[in-house]
């Protein structure tokens, strides 16, 4: 395994920065003082090459390995973290379908979720079912030609703008284990999006609270019988590319706080060349190349076949974290600008606190590691 980036990394790395730089940046801070999902940036996004790109090329994706998709959503984060996560969720629950074994109906689907005339949204969570999914109420009841579902499904990212959700619940009722998988068309009789969450920052995203009422989905549209291994399995996708996100939040915060820090003089001098500011943002500096060692590595991992469990759940702890430390540590080396609302440090420090929730907090990660080790030294699981 190579620890050195080749050419062709390079250039997607640097593409995807370049492409943030021009269709994300210069309205990133409008998105979000609107709360408003840009939609005619994300139809754009099927062309452009960033939608479905680790979805086979026979399926209409381009291949593209897991380190190569990480670097893209590194690069695209430099500019805006919440509009990356809204990508990374439709990007991995289009990836599912495609290597789920679906119905021609919903493979019939991929070419507008590669395209952008589709987008998706993932339904995990719940009101009582947040770190422990298995404590979710929601279930599907067998009927003729399909299943009635009932249930509500909160923190839905893209779910006011989706056009089909991917939805997990338990089959036949609240209190049983098995977990299935359907992928609903917003159309659905019985499906209501009741309200949007907003929240601290990400305010472009949509994170909806979606009811299913007697809502009929035909058997076509069971994507996954196998629902809570395979949600886990999307879960450790996001492991890998969230914390991809995060690495690039921290490069910018950085790159920012340098920027201004040069520029601005205290004491007759530029803040940068106080040598305690240098220190500072060396020191975060090393901690991000250890963060993003750590995301190339794990990433890597997943495109040899392995599964890198525990490396995702070290990756997403350390750079969810990470994210929060850079970004607290900017604002302050920036005074009160790095405080004033609608400055660029503001947002990405907002935005940053997603980064140690979403996909499992960074307790849960340490509770993974924690019992990893304990089942490698101690022999079994408690
Ligand atoms: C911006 C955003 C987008 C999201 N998008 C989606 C989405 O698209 N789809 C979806 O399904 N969900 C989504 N979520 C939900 C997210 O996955 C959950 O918020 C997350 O899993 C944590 O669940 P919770 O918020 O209910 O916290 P809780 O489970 O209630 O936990 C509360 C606190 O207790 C800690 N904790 C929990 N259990 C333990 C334990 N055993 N030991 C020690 N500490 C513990 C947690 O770390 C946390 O700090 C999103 C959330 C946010 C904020």
């Amino acid at each position: 395994m190579s620890y050195l980036l080749n050419g062709r990394e390079q250039r997607i790395l640097e593409d995807a920065i370049a492409y943030g730089k021009r269709h994300f940046e210069p309205y990133a801070a409008q998105w979000e003082s609107e709360g408003r999902f840009p939609s005619e940036t994300y139809t754009r996004l099927g062309a452009d090459g960033y939608l479905g790109m680790y979805i086979d090329k026979t399926l209409g994706g381009q291949s593209m390995s897991f380190l190569e998709s990480a670097l893209i959503y590194e690069g695209l984060s430099r500019s805006s973290f919440s509009m990356t996560l809204a990508i990374e969720c439709h990007n991995n629950m289009s990836y599912e379908m495609s290597i789920f074994d679906t119905s021609d109906e919903v493979k019939g689907l991929l070419p507008g979720m590669v395209g952008g005339d589709e987008l998706l949204a993932f339904g995990l969570t719940e009101p009582q079912a947040g770190s422990d999914p298995n404590s979710m109420s929601s279930y599907a009841t067998p009927v003729e030609g399909g299943y009635l579902l009932n249930g509500l499904k909160t923190w839905v990212t893209n779910g006011c703008e989706a056009t089909q959700f991917d939805v997990t619940v338990k089959l036949g009722g609240a209190d049983e284990r098995q977990m299935v998988t359907f992928l609903i068309d917003m159309f659905t009789e019985g499906l209501e999006i009741v309200s949007d969450t907003k929240t601290m920052g990400g305010n472009l995203l949509s994170k909806a609270v979606i009811r299913m009422t007697d809502c009929f989905v035909p058997a076509s549209r069971l994507v996954s019988r196998n629902g809570y291994k395979d949600a886990i399995f999307s879960v450790l996708i996001a492991r890998i590319f969230t914390p991809a996100m995060a690495i690039g939040l921290c490069e910018e915060a950085i790159e920012s706080t340098a920027e201004y820090l040069g520029e601005r003089i205290q004491f007759g001098r530029p803040l940068l060349s106080n040598q305690t500011i240098q220190w500072e943002l060396g020191e975060l500096q090393a901690k991000v190349e250890a963060g993003r060692q750590l995301v190339y590595h794990t990433a890597a991992m997943m495109d040899t076949g392995v599964m890198p469990k525990r490396e995702a759940a070290m990756s997403k702890l350390f750079c969810g974290d990470l994210a929060m430390e850079v970004t607290t540590a900017c604002c302050q080396l920036m005074g009160a600008e790095g405080y004033r609302t609608g400055s660029k440090i503001e947002r990405l420090f907002r935005e940053a606190k997603m980064a140690s929730i979403i996909d499992g907090t960074s307790e849960i990660q340490k509770l993974l590691l924690g019992a990893d080790l304990v089942k490698r030294y101690v022999g079994r699981e408690y």
